[in-house]
């Protein structure tokens, strides 16, 4: 799928400058632009890729703390700069445009919702969102940012694509370290995903393809990506084990949303050197798959890379009835109902973000 990306806010322009690198790095080509958007000069200053700051006649490149409204209500009225800054990298072949952000802040919480609205406006393509959710023990204000951009992006976004920053932490990840090892672990898997759809090696009927990336992210639910990988053997009957345990690992330790199994989609995606990967190996993943998430509608194919190794990339859509989403969303609203909030103009755009609207929510 070859994909525009927008990072918004810091965890948006750093999560999509790791995925930019990886692209890179791989020479998949599958990432055809990335732009960093930011109310916070700082932020955007040490982002190798392209940047556009907005805000400044409210906080004048200083962000926005944890205001996710500001950040909604600073995206509303510059997001012409920001689409002006996109509008020469979003060409015809452009199949997606992905808006990046950490959903507990200011900027990228409130200003990913507004941007994605416009961006589905203007572009034909569909626009996915990837937003990151607060670690458990951050603090109330963070969760309930969380749930309102959530509640809106669900709305908004062909499909929002989640990592919740409690997943693939080691245990001793100190926080920032912990970030730069999670962007990365993030940007493999997306930008594996993207790539697949891509592959030009082996390509024959086993071969995924873009068309079932999208269908499985299907249209405005939520989804969650996994991944795991084991060395590859010269036995095929062992490859066959290997992919299918991996797959399991994906699914049961490797999730970006742990456990959340409850799917409506879901693609099997088998990487490795395209003589070690088994058929009957991702056949019989794949009816794994259908068992352990309930769905009816699991795919399965291959992507060829030369590696020594075997992978599986599981992409799960619709898992919004998960338990671990109706935690969140349940934290969400707890915190949102500790939280004293003043009224708010309902014509604002950040309305969305009201406290009732929390409720509800899917
Ligand atoms: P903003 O700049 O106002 O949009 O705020 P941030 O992007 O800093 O959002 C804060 C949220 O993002 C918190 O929940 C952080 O845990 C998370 N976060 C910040 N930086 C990173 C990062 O580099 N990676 C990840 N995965 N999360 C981050």
């Amino acid at each position: 799928m070859k994909a525009v990306l927008v990072g918004v806010g810091q965890a948006g322009g750093k999560v999509t400058t790791a995925l930019a690198e990886f692209d890179a790095e791989m020479g998949f080509s599958a990432v055809r632009g990335a732009l960093a958007v930011n109310t916070a000069s700082t932020d955007l200053d040490p982002l190798p890729i392209d940047t556009c700051l907005i805000g400044q006649s409210r906080v004048n490149g200083h962000g926005v703390g944890g205001d996710n409204e500001l950040g909604a209500t600073v995206m509303d009225e510059d997001v012409v700069e920001v689409l002006d800054a996109l509008s020469g990298r979003i060409t015809a072949e452009a199949e997606a445009i992905i808006v990046v952000a950490g959903l507990g802040g200011g900027t990228g919480s409130g200003g990913s919702p507004v941007l994605v609205r416009e961006l589905s406006r203007v572009y034909d393509v569909p626009v996915y969102a990837l937003g990151v959710l607060p670690a458990r023990n951050e603090g109330a204000l963070y969760q309930v940012n969380a749930g309102r951009s959530l509640k809106t992006l669900i709305r908004e976004a062909d499909a929002t694509l989640l990592l919740d920053n409690d997943a693939w932490r080691a245990a001793d990840d100190s926080v920032e370290g912990g970030y730069e090892s999670l962007n990365r672990k993030l940007a493999k898997r997306i930008g594996l995903l993207l790539a697949a759809g891509e592959a030009t090696e082996g390509v024959g009927e086993s071969v995924v393809d873009t068309s079932e990336v999208i269908n499985t992210l299907g249209a405005g639910g939520i989804a969650a990506v996994g991944y795991a990988s084991a060395l590859a053997s010269e036995d095929p009957a062992e490859n066959i084990t290997a992919l299918l345990s991996t797959t399991r690992k994906a699914v049961t330790t490797g999730l970006s949303v742990p456990e959340a199994t409850n799917a409506d989609r879901a693609l099997l995606i088998a990487t490795g050197d395209i003589d070690r990967i088994p058929r009957k190996g991702v056949e019989k993943s794949r009816r794994w798959l259908e068992d352990e998430t309930g769905s009816m509608e699991v795919r399965g194919g291959d992507f060829p890379l030369q590696s020594d190794r075997l992978a599986a990339i599981v992409l799960l859509g619709g898992i919004q009835r998960s338990g671990r989403v109706e935690t969140f969303l349940e934290r969400a609203r707890q915190a949102a109902a500790e939280t004293e909030t003043e009224d708010r103009d309902r014509s604002d755009p950040a309305a969305a973000f009201d406290n009732e609207d929390l409720d509800g929510l899917l």
